[in-house]
């Protein structure tokens, strides 16, 4: 197992679309635990494969940060089927450290996907479970939550992100 770098913004790869996952087994299950150590030693509660340089439709998450490999959720090939309600709530990403925001997602979802093993596996849940499933399916897609914010907050960020980096080329 090797802890993978986090790719942060702006960087082009976070906006690429994954494909699909067709081939299940080792290469996979070794992805799977790097991914997995990689979320624990950040630590995050979810993390895309895309956020880790690998263009596949793939994440893996652990709401309770159990640090447990045998409960890690894998999900793979995600298409939601319901997206009802809506909830508001502070979000933060790996992606994008050191900002938090409050971004309003669908309250419910019904997601269909591939588990690690390729079985389809059907979910309905809702409240923080349902936000990850929303939160790493968009890293799939190229979108960040800080797409998902408010212009007035997405301006604090980007001011912010924009000292930031100067800051840097300073040194
Ligand atoms: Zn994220």
């Amino acid at each position: 197992m090797a802890i993978r770098t986090v790719l942060t913004y702006p960087d082009p790869f976070l906006r690429e679309k994954a494909g699909p996952v067709t081939e299940f087994g080792p290469a996979l299950d070794a992805l799977v635990a790097d991914m997995a150590e990689t979320m624990w030693d950040e630590p995050g509660i979810g993390l895309a494969a895309t956020q880790v340089g690998v263009p596949l439709q793939l994440f893996v998450y652990d709401l309770e940060v159990s640090r447990d490999p045998a409960r890690v959720q894998v999900i793979c090939n995600p298409v939601f089927k319901v997206m009802e309600g809506e909830e508001t709530d502070e979000e933060g990403c790996l992606s994008v450290p050191g900002f938090t925001s409050e971004v309003s997602r669908a309250a419910r979802v019904v997601v269909e996907a591939r588990d690690r093993n390729g079985d389809p596996i059907t979910l309905d849940v809702t409240g923080l479970h349902a936000r990850v499933l929303q939160h790493e399916s968009d890293h799939l897609n190229g979108i960040l939550f800080i797409d998902r914010i408010s212009p007035l907050k997405r301006g604090i960020f980007k001011r912010r992100h924009k000292k930031k980096a100067l800051a840097r080329s300073a040194l």
